[in-house]
């Protein structure tokens, strides 16, 4: 296959500054229900890419979906970013790599038959609804994908990779009285069907969740000295900051260039975060990002200091920084735009019981139900929480909020966990959603956390 495409390439090596060629092949199955209905059981093949050309700073994307069309379609995108190109290329320089990346296989998905995915969900699925009387309805699903990347650029990269994900998702709707409340799980896997067997106790969790929500009370609003959970230190890294740390952004945002020049200090002194692409087996690891660059480990807080931040090769090259490997696409008809793989927070050295030991009144916030950011404020709803009395977890409480202005948060970290995770995690920028990423997080303890209540 990579021969056929630089055959396409081959016409055009010197007609514009850069040109690259990315093709994907799907193989996909999912099933899912809601409440005690199957509601969709299917699988798919696709394939379909996209070619990118750039010239003198004007950039063209054209999608293809039959390989038929492919030598016209390269013309195409020649032809479009001659026409938008008025000024100079600026691609950070990379060097050119020629590999193939094979998915590691445990039990493989293409090979379980859809009846056997169905009868699995369905048990589950039948576990949910049948926990508690209080359960008013499920959704579930499980879905697989298997796909190649074939990948050619006039920089001399030629890359084939493949990859897998499997999901499992699962929500709870519990009522009691005028009451309602809500409770996920969700178990991902880079390499094996078999993760999603034998995951019982992990699914009914979210029914776990969701009825603690029900007898919870609500929240006094105030500031409170909060301990996020990992997954919620994770998110609030990922979204608050994560996305903040994107080279388009900062480009395009002279207050954001101010308050994000490297070698500020920026966070509490002991705050590290990563980026990294490495990490094994996790949902935002890849070798090669969709622009042909190595991943790696970038620090984008080191000791509390701002490090690093998150390129594609133009924004590299703009900026005058080295190349990350984070351009991304959703799939092969998306154009690659920068993104986050595996963000997280690391491990610090406060064990859980000591970090709660000295707040006297305080607030535990456990998962994240939903949130939003705008520039530097951010407010997030915590699916579930605890207060925190003298020192020890107490009372469930609901319609936990937190809101605050990201720079002013980071410094107001005063401990950080010695129990780092990575979870799954789907990110949406530039109407690609969801990208597969993980967030990481050791527990956090934040002092004067604004906390809204209901
Ligand atoms: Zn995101």
């Amino acid at each position: 296959m990579q021969d056929r495409l630089l055959a396409a390439l081959a016409p055009y090596r010197s007609a514009v500054d850069y040109l690259e060629i990315r093709l994907e092949r799907g193989e996909s199955s999912s099933v899912s229900f809601r409440g005690p209905r199957l509601e969709a059981i299917d699988r798919s093949f696709d394939l379909a890419g996209g070619i990118r050309a750039c010239h003198r700073g004007g950039w063209s994307f054209v999608t293809f979906s039959d390989l038929g069309e492919l030598e016209s379609r390269v013309a195409e995108a020649v032809s479009q970013a001659k026409l938008v190109g008025r000024e100079t290329t600026q691609l950070a320089a990379v060097e050119a790599v020629e590999a193939t990346v094979r998915a590691e296989l445990g039990r493989d998905p293409r090979g379980v038959s859809l009846g056997e995915k169905r009868d699995l969900l369905a048990h589950y699925n039948q576990l949910l609804l049948e926990a508690d009387p209080r359960i008013q309805t499920t959704t579930a699903g499980l879905t697989d994908r298997f796909r190649t990347v074939w990948f050619v650029n006039t920089t001399g990269t030629v890359l084939e990779q493949e990859r897998l994900d499997v999901t499992g998702r699962f929500g709870v709707v519990a009522r009691d009285g005028g009451t309602i409340r809500q409770g996920f799980e969700s178990v991902h896997s880079r390499s094996d069907f078999g993760a999603l067997v034998g995951i019982e106790a992990r699914v009914l969790s979210a029914v776990e969740r969701a009825l603690r929500q029900l007898e919870a009370t609500p929240i006094k609003a105030g500031r409170y000295t909060a301990v996020l959970d990992p997954y919620l230190a994770g998110v609030f890294i990922h979204e608050a900051f994560g996305h903040l740390s994107e080279a388009d952004f900062i480009y395009e945002n002279p207050r954001m260039q101010q308050l994000l020049q490297l070698g500020k200090p920026i966070a509490a002194p002991q705050l590290n975060v990563v980026d990294d692409g490495t990490v094994a087996g996790q949902p935002g690891t890849l070798a090669y990002d969709d622009e042909g660059v190595p991943t790696r480990r970038k620090y984008l807080i080191k000791d509390g200091i701002l490090t690093e931040r998150l390129h594609n090769r133009e924004t590299a090259g703009k900026l005058g920084e080295a190349p990350t490997g984070n351009a991304r696409a959703l799939g092969g008809t998306y154009p690659p735009i920068v993104r986050m793989t595996n963000t997280g927070i690391l491990a610090g050295d406060t064990p859980f019981e000591e970090m709660i030991a000295g707040i006297d009144e305080g607030v535990y916030a456990v998962r994240m139900l939903g949130g939003q950011t705008n520039g530097e404020m951010f407010t997030f709803a915590a699916a579930e929480g605890f207060m925190i009395r003298g020192g020890q977890i107490a009372e469930p409480v609901s319609d936990i909020t937190l809101t605050g202005n990201v720079f002013e948060t980071l410094k107001d970290i005063e401990a950080i966990g010695c129990d780092q995770v990575w979870l799954s995690g789907g990110c949406g920028k530039g109407g690609q959603s969801p990208l597969a990423v993980a967030v990481g997080g050791p527990h956090l303890r934040i002092g004067k956390v604004v906390v809204g209540g209901r």
